[in-house]
């Protein structure tokens, strides 16, 4: 999903702010500043946060049942739209999908209904702008039930969206009830963007194309993660690949780009364990620093390792979240094969073929 920045790390999870919430933030904040002075702007980007905050809760809320049925979540990423947490794996009953899904919505009521217990603060009475920090509370009250009501829309990405695929796919696989989903995210955004565009409202417009993007996105992870459904990471990976050592020079890792069809190379030590990868664009990089520089100084450390063993459908996550590639390595961390998103997309391909096939073959 492109650029973002990493806010702090709880329980194994990292919060990240995705650019456009940062673009989002900027843009309102200074609308605010050169319209009605510092002051409300500041009080603006106070409310922002303190709404953000209960975003982070609604996300935890999906975390902490994520993790009752033993699926940790790596990552969430703060959208304009909200938060998505992105699962390690997809939780292996439709029932547990739909308990995760639901519990989101449930934290968001569940803030609003006790902030606006408290405070008892109609939905926007500016009337009321005196109060203060009371009016404040009481609105972000609405805003929190207003959050839960949208994300059970039954749509992706909304996590309404989950419940509809948990529901169907109980009934018509993963793959149909994922594509079900994704398109009425789509049409849903459609709506949205029909309506902000008559209304002249650049938020809902804003909102639309985020979420018909989304909707797109999920739509081509799911159908990446069914199609890996069953097999093992050695199925998938490329068997034929060269690897360069910590203590080759750059200029060798240039050459090894230009004489193989590898955009991506495993390092390994000279015992042949990994030690971590490099790209085309480190290569490209770290040959215009200095040829001579070791590879070992050019290579990124954390490249994601997984065992040969381990199932398919946890090499996409790391995959759409842009890592170049992930290599499997063996009991010893020797690499025996790696995986990039262009050998995913070639595996879709061919089972897309054969699923094409079959029924025609059987008639
Ligand atoms: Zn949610």
């Amino acid at each position: 999903m492109g650029w973002s920045l990493t806010l702090g790390k709880y329980g194994g999870t990292t919060v990240r702010l995705h650019w456009s919430f940062l673009l989002f933030f900027v843009w309102i904040a200074s609308l605010t500043l050169l319209r009605e002075g510092p002051a409300p702007a500041i009080g603006l980007v106070i409310f922002i946060s303190l709404l953000f905050f209960c975003v982070v809760l609604h996300e935890f809320g999906h975390i902490l049942a994520a993790r009752h049925f033993g699926v940790r979540t790596p990552e969430i990423l703060l959208l304009p739209i909200g938060g998505v947490s992105r699962l390690e794996r997809i939780p292996e009953e439709p029932r547990q999908e739909l308990i995760i899904a639901l519990a989101g919505p449930a934290v968001s009521f569940a803030i609003g209904g006790g902030l606006l217990l408290l405070t008892g603060i109609p939905p926007f009475d500016f009337s009321a702008e005196g109060v203060g920090l009371l009016f404040v509370f009481g609105q972000l009250g609405w805003i929190n039930l207003f959050l839960a009501v949208f994300n059970l829309i039954p749509a992706f990405p909304m996590d309404g969206g989950r419940v509809l695929r948990a529901l169907l796919a109980s009934r018509l696989g993963y793959a149909r009830g994922t594509r079900i989903a994704a398109s009425a995210g789509q049409f849903v955004a459609i709506l949205f963007g029909m309506a902000g565009l008559l209304a002249g409202n650049v938020i809902l417009v804003f909102i639309a194309l985020f979420v018909f993007l989304a909707a797109g996105a999920e739509a081509g992870v799911a159908q990446m993660r069914s199609a890996t459904l069953g097999l093992t990471a050695a199925d998938v990976m490329i068997t034929d690949f060269e690897c360069l050592r910590v203590d080759q020079p750059s200029s060798a890792a240039a050459e090894a780009l230009i004489r193989t069809n590898q955009c991506e190379f495993p390092v390994v030590d000279g015992a042949g364990r990994i030690r971590g990868g490099l790209a085309r664009d480190g290569i490209i990089k770290a040959i215009h620093a200095d040829p001579a520089m070791p590879v070992a100084d050019a290579m990124q450390t954390n490249v994601p390792v997984i065992s040969p063993l381990h199932n398919a459908d946890q090499l996409v996550p790391h995959l759409s979240q842009g890592e170049p590639m992930v290599v499997i390595a063996g009991a010893n961390g020797e690499p025996v094969g790696i995986v990039t998103w262009d050998n995913m997309l070639e595996h879709l391909m061919i089972q897309k073929a054969q699923e094409s096939r079959w029924p025609a073959a059987a008639r």
